[in-house]
């Protein structure tokens, strides 16, 4: 990694499949925003979904990535090794064991005066005889059980560059389950990468609280969060592959373009042209229509 002392910014795919219009949007809008302000600008492949991750799907990411202007220092770095650093920061970490099953959790949080949307405390202030009765009875069935974080707060407040403050849910949130949670991987790495700008799509907007609080209890730094409008189809839903041709190789030569007209910068015939034009208070704020 170079030495930066203006911060960084990221890109962090998850490598599930090729990359769509609105995640290449979303690449293309963070390296913007990064490059355009002097930052170094990295890559961070979040390959912690062991189910779902691969090494074929991360290669062909990457390629697209690069294949449109989309440029990164140094080395990729690969959440799969990075473990030891998750256990590190667990460490230090208030915890408890969990042994609730999603249907357990959605039972729960079903009684009246359940906060919505947030872990209902069930396995918080167990006593020790019944964690070892429910983490013997989850392993005779071939499970593990989960860490949360014991929050003492139930909210926390960001800032984000165009919503403003903005306060969230935090709860008992899950750190480790058989994999990594990617709210703690993600904490961890982009203090790891001196990332001081996230900019990613605003599905993850109700997200940025629970993480700020642990940047805080971690002792590190929050990012500046710039959380970008997605792209939808024309029913109002998340693009998807099954839209139709909608990924870097299915869509062929003009791709640059047409995501260059979906953020305002027209006629643009390369990563470095939308560049030159590029300010982040012309980031339109309303989701685009993929028509
Ligand atoms: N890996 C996440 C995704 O592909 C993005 C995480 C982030 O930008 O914080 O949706």
């Amino acid at each position: 990694m170079p030495d930066t002392t203006s911060g960084a910014g990221r890109y962090a795919p998850s490598p599930s499949g090729d990359l769509h219009f609105g995640n290449l949007r979303t690449a293309l809008l963070a390296w913007l925003c990064a490059r355009s302000t002097g930052r170094a600008f990295y890559m961070r492949v979040e390959d912690i979904d062991s189910g779902r991750s691969s090494d074929a799907s991360a290669a062909r990411q990457l390629e697209d990535l690069a294949a449109l202007g989309v440029d990164w220092d140094g080395e990729v770095l690969y959440q799969h090794t990075r473990f030891a650093a998750y256990e590190d920061a667990l460490r230090r970490l208030p915890t408890y064991e969990c042994y609730c099953s999603r249907k357990d959790i959605l039972a729960a949080a079903a009684a009246p005066h359940a906060l919505l949307g947030a872990y209902p405390g069930t396995c918080r202030d167990l006593s020790e005889a019944e964690r070892d009765h429910r983490r013997a009875a989850l392993r005779a069935q071939g499970r593990v059980p989960a860490l949360r974080l014991r929050s003492t707060v139930n909210s926390w407040t960001v800032t984000d560059e165009f919503v403003g403050d903005y306060v969230g849910l935090v709860d008992d949130m899950v750190l480790k389950r058989a994999d990594w949670a990617y709210n703690l991987a993600v904490v961890v790495d982009d203090a790891f990468q001196n990332i001081d700008q996230v900019v990613r799509g605003d599905d993850l907007l109700s997200s940025a609280p629970r993480q700020a609080y642990l940047a805080h209890l971690l002792g590190v730094a929050t990012p500046r969060y710039i959380h970008v409008p997605l792209v939808l189809n024309a029913a109002g839903q998340r693009l998807a592959k099954r839209d139709g041709p909608v990924t870097f190789r299915e869509m062929g030569d003009d791709v640059l373009e047409r995501l260059g007209a979906s953020i305002g910068l027209p006629g643009a015939r390369s990563a470095a042209e939308l560049l030159e034009r590029f300010s982040i208070g012309a980031i339109p704020r309303e989701p685009f229509i993929w028509l």
